[in-house]
């Protein structure tokens, strides 16, 4: 049987932006808590994996809503990341952004959150474009990024286990008897079984990696609607991102080369320093976004186990250390129920979003 002291206090279940920024947050609030983080892929071991989404991100700091909830989780993030510029991680970039369609002016609600904000007018609004704005936001390299926070994390005692969960109950094996459970699974949510939220959807992200260390800029143009987007995003190692599409609900991890062809060639129409023999392609890629129906899912439930049905999933021996093998090989799991903070569906604005939501979500394992 396993020593409950040396069990964990809260099971985090994922380790993308989500998961590592709730582990984050709930220690700078409880320093003793035990915090152990069980996710299928792990930053540095799976940065190249396709089944999760953070470090496929672009990634800047862009609102996707002006919806009152999404606009506190983006204000916190954005002053977070701000704050992170000295150590070398996060990059102030100034970026233009523009569009063509009636009405977008009035959804901005950021002028007073990011610097140094302008509105533009005449030649400076980029070429084919009716209207734009110019700011100075943050981008970042998600890679080291999320192993940066995974390193702060181990240094706090923090237990890392790389695993596939068939099931939400699986991570209970981790928690003390009253442990609190977080899903942070993103679009494993979908499949996960105990949750199995069938209004999750990816929306599919073709982009291009190059080095172009002479681009320090970033610029995008608003679509409406989803499809594609064109845009820029240099990072703090010298590479940026070029993008990209917003296909919603479209599964293809395989490259369109077609796709790629064409996302380079309207970014360097817009952005004619990528066609600098400097400028090296250092690989294409496609990412799926988790979103979700309804928006962003932060809520509590209790959940029931064994689940009922066709959730229910095989018990593993190695887990259920505490009950006799061979009543799990009858069948006869004991029941018991346990607490879940769900944290997953953010979509396209996870890393925008990362640190409201990790607020929200602490809130809510302190007081359950
Ligand atoms: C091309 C592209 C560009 C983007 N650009 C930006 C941007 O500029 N700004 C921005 O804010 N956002 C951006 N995003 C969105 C952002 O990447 C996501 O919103 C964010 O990464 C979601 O993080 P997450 O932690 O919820 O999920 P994920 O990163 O998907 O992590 C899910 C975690 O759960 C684990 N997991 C899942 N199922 C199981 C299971 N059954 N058992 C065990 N573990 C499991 C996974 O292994 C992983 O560790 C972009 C995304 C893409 C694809």
């Amino acid at each position: 049987m396993p020593n409950q002291d040396e069990l964990a206090d809260v099971v985090i279940c994922g380790a993308g932006v989500l998961g590592l920024s709730v582990a984050h947050t709930l220690l700078a609030e409880r320093p003793n808590m035990r915090v152990a983080i069980v996710a299928r892929e792990m930053p540095g071991l799976d940065d190249y994996s396709q089944n999760w989404a953070s470090p496929w991100a672009a990634c800047n700091w862009f609102s996707y809503s002006n919806k009152p909830t999404t606009v506190r989780w983006e204000t916190i993030s954005f002053e977070r990341f701000w704050d992170m510029i000295p150590e070398g991680i996060v990059m102030a970039t100034p970026t233009t952004m523009c569009w063509s369609a009636a009405g977008v002016a009035e959804q901005i609600w950021y002028q007073d959150v990011v610097r140094n904000y302008e509105v533009l007018e005449g030649d400076a609004i980029p070429a084919g474009y009716k209207y734009g704005v110019k700011y100075t936001t943050i981008t970042l390299q998600p890679r080291l990024y999320l192993q940066k926070l995974k390193n702060g994390l181990e240094k706090r005692g923090v237990t890392f286990v790389r695993r596939y969960l068939p099931s939400i109950a699986y991570a209970t094996a981790y928690g003390k008897k009253d442990a609190i459970i977080v899903n942070c699974t993103g679009l494993g949510s979908m499949s996960l079984g105990g949750v199995e939220d069938t209004s999750m959807f990816p929306i599919r992200g073709q982009t291009i990696t190059v080095h172009a260390p002479h681009i320090k800029e970033s610029i995008c143009d608003i679509v409406d609607g989803g499809g594609d987007a064109t845009y820029c995003v240099p990072r703090p190692d010298g590479t940026c991102i070029i993008g990209g599409t917003f296909q919603f609900s479209n599964w293809q991890q395989g490259l369109d080369t077609d796709t790629g062809f064409a996302i380079f060639d309207r970014a360097s129409r817009m952005i004619p320093a990528l066609l600098s023999p400097e400028t090296k392609i250092v690989s294409h890629n496609v990412a799926l976004r988790p979103a979700r129906m309804g928006g962003m899912r932060v809520e509590v439930e209790r959940v029931e186990y064994p689940l009922e049905g066709p959730q229910e999933v095989l018990p593993d021996f190695e887990l259920e250390a505490d009950v006799p093998v061979e009543a799990l090989e009858e069948g006869k799991v004991p029941s018991k129920s346990f607490t879940v903070v769900h944290a997953y569906g953010m979509g396209p604005a996870g890393y925008s979003c990362s640190w409201g939501i990790a607020e929200d979500v602490v809130k809510l394992i302190l007081s359950s």
